[in-house]
């Protein structure tokens, strides 16, 4: 029998397993997947990321401290910070090097073995997994489902009942480029309905193109690509379009007995950008933690696991609310209301108070959402907007309070 069982070797199942495993814990990995790592997904981390989970530097295909954004209107705003505050990173190559280091301590990983039952009773956890053509059983004192987004295995822990949680959908592709050198946002109907679309160097010939928004993406990723093309921003095709979910708000409850639950199964991705990465690996280290106290007093009960939920929401429970309402807030606002918005926002006196700030990070937005609400020029901007954004103006700033 094993410590744990950890299904899904993404950002959060790898962190988790390496801690565990560096402890001496007996651990088994379980992804259906050959690839490690291999999700859709652009790759952007903030630098902060890049320090508390160390990323090889030939990993790094650039270090960015800058982005132009482009309103529903088609005007330009350049920011550019004094220091870095992100990286742009091979994700796969990334995610690979925490797995082989978590095997180097002595995870054992089974790729290729799909989850698809959970069973307990007072002296283990048994997981029913499928591989190849044969079925087999996994069991240990502990399950921690990092196995992303709209997992089913959440339903199967007893962890979510009725619909399903908040969510967007992103599509990606990868292309060749000309004309562009920096990360390029893309805000407005046209492109994603109430979200938006970007372009990411990866290097100066390939860039990822994708966008994402609550609403269904019915070809808007096609015609972002021919918008782009006609500019000479794309030259061509490298691999056809792929979608997957982001979770947008955190499932009620992250633990049970002998479970706890990471990353984007948990609901933790920024509601703000989508980006999922760090939170998912700070959540499996606060898993591991968690698992860690279990096995040293012996109680693997969700009373004694609820320690890990409070850890999380003490960490960034405040920034997926914060988040969430200013999501809300940014889709209520029509495409002519945002062109004021980003206007304001974006002019050069206030992005010293906002993104240029020496308290603004990649990674926790919440201060500066806050900030952006109550700032003297934007707080009556947004408030002059109407009946149909001020309820969500009224909830996000009341979310900064509690
Ligand atoms: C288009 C797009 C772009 C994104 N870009 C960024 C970005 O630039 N930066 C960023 O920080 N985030 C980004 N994200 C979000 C980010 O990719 C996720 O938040 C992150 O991967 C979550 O990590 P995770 O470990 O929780 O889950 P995942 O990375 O999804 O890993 C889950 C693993 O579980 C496995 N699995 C699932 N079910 C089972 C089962 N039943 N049995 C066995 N294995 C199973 C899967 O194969 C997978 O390997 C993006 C997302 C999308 C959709």
């Amino acid at each position: 029998m094993y410590d744990a069982i950890i299904v899904g070797a993404g950002p959060a199942g790898n962190v988790a397993a390496l801690r565990l495993s560096s402890k001496g814990h007996r651990v088994a990995v379980l992804d259906w997947r050959f690839d490690i790592g291999d999700k859709l997904c652009t790759g952007i981390v903030g630098t902060e990321c890049g320090e508390a989970f160390p990323i090889p530097s030939e990993l790094i295909y650039r270090q960015a401290n800058s982005a132009t954004f482009i309103s529903p209107n088609g005007r330009e705003f350049g920011v550019v910070s004094r220091r870095d505050q992100a990286l742009v990173v091979d994700r796969v190559a990334y995610i690979n090097e925490i797995a082989e280091t978590a095997m180097n301590a002595g995870a054992s990983y089974h790729l290729g073995h799909r989850v698809s039952g959970i069973e307990m009773d007072d002296t283990s956890v048994r997981v029913r997994v499928r591989a190849s053509n044969n079925s087999t059983t996994f069991s240990a004192k502990l399950l921690i489902l990092s196995s992303g987004f709209g997992s089913p295995l959440i339903r199967m822990a007893g962890l979510r009942e009725g619909k399903d949680g908040d969510f967007m959908m992103g599509a990606q592709t990868e292309v060749e480029i000309g004309n562009v050198s920096d990360t390029e946002v893309y805000v407005g109907d046209q492109i994603a309905p109430e979200a938006f679309g970007w372009i990411v160097p990866l290097d100066e010939s390939r860039a990822h193109v994708g966008l994402m928004s609550h609403h269904p993406l019915n070809g808007h990723l096609d015609s972002f690509q021919s918008r782009l093309k006609e500019r000479g921003k794309i030259l061509d095709d490298i691999s056809a379009p792929r979608r997957w979910g982001i979770p947008l708000k955190p499932i009620p409850r992250t633990y049970a007995d002998r479970t706890l639950v990471t990353g984007d199964a948990a609901g933790f991705a920024k509601p703000t950008t989508g980006g999922g990465i760090y939170y998912a690996m700070l959540s499996g280290q606060m898993a591991a933690t968690a698992a860690i106290k279990a096995f040293e007093c012996g109680d693997f009960s969700a009373a004694q696991l609820k320690g890990y939920e409070d850890d999380w929401k003490k960490v960034f429970g405040h920034e997926l609310k914060v988040g969430y309402y200013a999501r809300l807030l940014f889709e209520s606002m029509n495409d002519t209301q945002l062109d004021r918005m980003m206007e304001m926002f974006l002019s050069p006196e206030v992005q010293q108070d906002t993104v240029l700030s020496s308290d603004f990070s990649f990674d926790w937005h919440g201060k500066t959402i806050l900030k952006t609400v109550r700032h003297q020029e934007l707080g009556p901007l947004i408030t002059s907007f109407g009946a149909v954004v001020a309820p969500f103006f009224k909830r996000l700033i009341r979310s900064s309070i509690f």
